[in-house]
């Protein structure tokens, strides 16, 4: 069957990024990129940190311009949501009652925050961060002497909070767990960046959630599972994703944590494909299933769905990589943490530059660097190879580690 239309739905980071690659790689049926939201797809990383700081604009995060859009011959069919696919018929079908033809289609649905469902949660003020639009209207509410309480120490919660205080909030962060950011970065390194915010002045409370939401029409203040009564006129909620499997499900496709796709982002239904974070893929370095919610996964994955519908067979390989800009820390992860694993540490972890080293059976399996980045991309071909290195050389700041193992 010859491939005249493609269709991508989800005009974020992977379905963009998708989109441009079907061109580069000289697909000249037509692509059709639909999306709920009204705005251009745009950048998300952007939302936690310069948007809610007013150092950018939502024109300077748009992934391209509409002009690049319409030289690339790509439709944008914004504000559209497709609710059903038909299989029998190969149509989309439309929210607004239209349907849309495919010869194939990519799905990047990613996914939607988790909610708290207890009393006071739909009152004004209590928020979440994943669109554009949430951003400005939460930048809105980041006045100076504004009381913020944020839910949950994952990377919005310690985005959010880092951007809320040097916006003038009085910032408080609850975390269910007993430290912030453990699961992307380990214990030890998760309470390394709790004092770190706890020094620039939010008050973190761990094994803490919100009980109940008070206010009227708008929020007032959180009691907490310890019986704390917090003042607050922002709640900015950041507990996690569920990804967006609604469709998929719906059109019979295998899900698991996510949809599953092979390593050529193909789902169980022949002509359907999944990237970006509602994709639940095989990880050859790591050696298991992952579903990442990363940028730079998006942008790649989505490259490598577009390569695989026009035939491709080489795959998505990749070390999986992250940053998160947290006051004036950059963090950089490639790899994961491996909780039985041993941590070497390059520098010393109460400065604000160094590099961890998460090893086991002699090789590396992540690396973190704290205002380290070169560090990162110096070692991501160790944990690709997973060469057996020397803790010492590691920890030694005079070894050049591109060296290493080498
Ligand atoms: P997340 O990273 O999964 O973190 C959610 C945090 O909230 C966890 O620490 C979780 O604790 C905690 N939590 C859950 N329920 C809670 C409750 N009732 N009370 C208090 N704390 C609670 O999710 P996220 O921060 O919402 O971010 C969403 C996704 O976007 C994530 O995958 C994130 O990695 C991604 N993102 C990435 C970046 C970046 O790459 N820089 C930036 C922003 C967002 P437990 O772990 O103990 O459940």
């Amino acid at each position: 069957m010859t491939t005249d239309l493609i269709a991508i739905v989800g005009a974020n980071m992977a379905g963009a990024c998708a989109a441009r690659a079907l061109r580069e790689e000289g697909f000249s049926g037509e692509i059709h990129l639909i999306g709920a939201e009204p705005h251009l797809p745009y950048e998300r990383p952007p939302l936690s940190k310069e948007l809610l700081l007013g150092t950018t604009d939502p024109v300077q995060i748009q992934i391209q311009s509409e002009q690049e859009w319409e030289q690339q011959q790509v439709t944008l069919r914004p504000s559209s949501t497709v609710v059903r696919i038909d299989r029998s018929s190969g149509e989309l079908e439309l929210a607004d009652g239209g349907r849309a033809r495919a010869d194939k289609v990519l799905l990047c649905t990613g996914g939607r925050p988790r909610r708290l469902a207890l009393a006071g949660a739909e009152l004004d003020g209590v928020v979440h961060l994943r669109t554009l639009d949430d951003s400005l209207a939460i930048r809105e509410r980041l006045r100076p002497g504004a009381s913020v309480v944020v839910v949950g120490g994952g990377f919005i919660g310690t985005e959010v909070a880092a951007s809320a205080v040097a916006s003038g909030c009085a910032v408080t962060l609850l975390e269910a767990d007993d430290v912030i950011l453990w699961r992307a970065l380990g214990r030890e390194l998760g309470a390394v960046l709790q004092r770190y915010h706890v020094e620039q002045g939010v008050r973190v409370e761990t094994r803490t959630s919100p009980e109940r939401i008070g206010g009227s029409s708008t929020v007032t203040h959180v009691v907490t599972t310890r019986r704390e009564r917090i003042d607050a006129d922002l709640v900015v909620v950041g507990i996690g994703i569920v990804p967006a499997v609604d469709l998929a499900e719906d059109a019979g496709l295998e899900i698991a944590n996510g949809i599953v796709v092979n390593e050529h982002c193909e789902t169980s239904v022949e002509g359907i494909y999944a990237a970006g974070d509602v994709a639940n893929h095989p990880n050859p370095f790591l050696g298991c299933r992952l579903r990442l919610e990363h940028w730079q996964n998006a942008q790649n994955q989505g490259i490598a769905a577009a390569r695989s519908m026009l035939g491709a067979r080489d795959g998505f390989r990749e070390v999986p990589w992250f940053w998160s800009d947290q006051y004036d820390l950059n963090v950089q992860m490639s790899g994961h943490a491996q909780p039985t694993g041993t941590l070497v540490y390059r520098g010393n972890p109460s400065s604000s530059s160094f590099t961890a080293f998460y090893l086991s059976a002699g090789a590396i399996d992540g690396v973190v660097g704290i205002n380290r980045p070169r560090d990162v991309r110096a070692v991501t071909r160790l944990i690709e190879t997973r060469q057996i290195v020397d803790p010492a050389q590691l920890a030694d700041e005079s070894v050049d580690l591109r060296k290493v193992g080498s």
